[in-house]
């Protein structure tokens, strides 16, 4: 299996922007595109569904629209799900979603698990996705207590995960290993972030508590002054660790675009064969 995420451009940006972006992904026919929801005090909240239904209806791919949980109440979840009913949706990504200092969140869902519980209840035959996190959770004090929590959200109806980035693929197969051992059966797809922007890499390691290895590292002190190599050797990167994961029978790809659709490509030329 192989997936791709897009996000919403931001309000600022000219509305053609997603359209840019998804132009750019055609041909690669991926499973389905996600598209990630926003927290922020000026997201649209109707921008995930309103891709959603563009990535179905104009691109005829299958489109998955991530929620998170922390600011909906049970009448906005609602709304929400009815608006990706509309997009005919192939599924919804259920996140709790990271607090955003300028908002209190709305005390009604505290977890992904109960927002999971929620939608299982209304739309029994929805396709859930949720995440899962292969160096654990920040906020979790262990890998197995974050699995243990993991393994609730998917006994709460979550039907198919999706990793969060990592550099080295071996903390991904310790995951897998648990988490197999833990009893989640579902398929877990690995989250992949191409390293092509030394800043970027540094910055989303550092949210995410993901380990930057050294051979990465070395790159990145090596090439951060010079983007086009950086970028290509962030694409060999990305690359050689999916052709590593497929080789060692992983579920399935999901690739983080970040909406830049050549870099997509590129690693797509690389691999595709191993897909086939
Ligand atoms: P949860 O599964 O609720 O876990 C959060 C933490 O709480 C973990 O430490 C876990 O161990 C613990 N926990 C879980 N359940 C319980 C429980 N019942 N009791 C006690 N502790 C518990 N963010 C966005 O804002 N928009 C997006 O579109 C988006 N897309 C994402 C897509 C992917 C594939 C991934 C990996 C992340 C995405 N995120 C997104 C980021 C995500 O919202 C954050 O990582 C957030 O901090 C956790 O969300 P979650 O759904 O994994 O939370």
């Amino acid at each position: 299996m192989f997936s791709l995420e897009v996000f919403p451009p931001k309000r600022t940006a000219p509305v053609g922007t997603i359209y840019d972006t998804l132009d750019g992904l055609t041909g690669l026919s991926p499973h389905f595109i996600s598209v990630t929801y926003g927290t922020g005090k000026s997201a649209d909240r109707t921008a995930t569904a309103r891709i959603a239904h563009t990535v179905r209806a104009e691109y005829g791919i299958p489109a998955v629209a991530h929620l998170t949980a922390q600011y909906l109440t049970e009448d906005s979840a609602e709304e929400a799900l009815a608006m990706f009913d509309e997009a005919k949706v192939a599924g919804v990504l259920a996140l709790r979603g990271d607090r955003n200092p300028d908002r209190e969140p709305a005390g009604v869902f505290h977890y992904a698990n109960e927002l999971t519980a929620f939608i299982r209840e209304r739309r029994p035959d929805m396709k859930i996705y949720g995440a899962c996190y292969p160096e654990k959770h920040p906020q979790a004090d262990t890998l197995d207590h974050d699995i243990d929590n993991l393994k609730r959200k998917v006994d709460a109806g979550v039907t198919h995960l999706i990793s969060q980035l990592f550099y080295d693929n071996s903390d991904f197969l310790r995951f897998l290993d648990k988490a197999r051992a833990a009893g989640i059966t579902v398929p877990i797809e690995a989250g992949i972030m191409p390293p092509v922007n030394a800043r970027s890499v540094r910055h989303m390691a550092g949210m995410c508590s993901s380990k930057i290895p050294e051979r990465l590292a070395t790159l990145l002190d090596h090439w951060q002054d010079d983007p086009n190599t950086l970028k290509t050797a962030g694409i060999l990167y990305a690359s050689e660790q999916i052709n590593d994961l497929l080789a060692r029978g992983v579920d399935g790809i999901h690739l983080y675009t970040m909406n830049h659709p050549c870099v997509t490509r590129r690693i797509w030329t690389n691999v595709q064969d191993l897909f086939a």
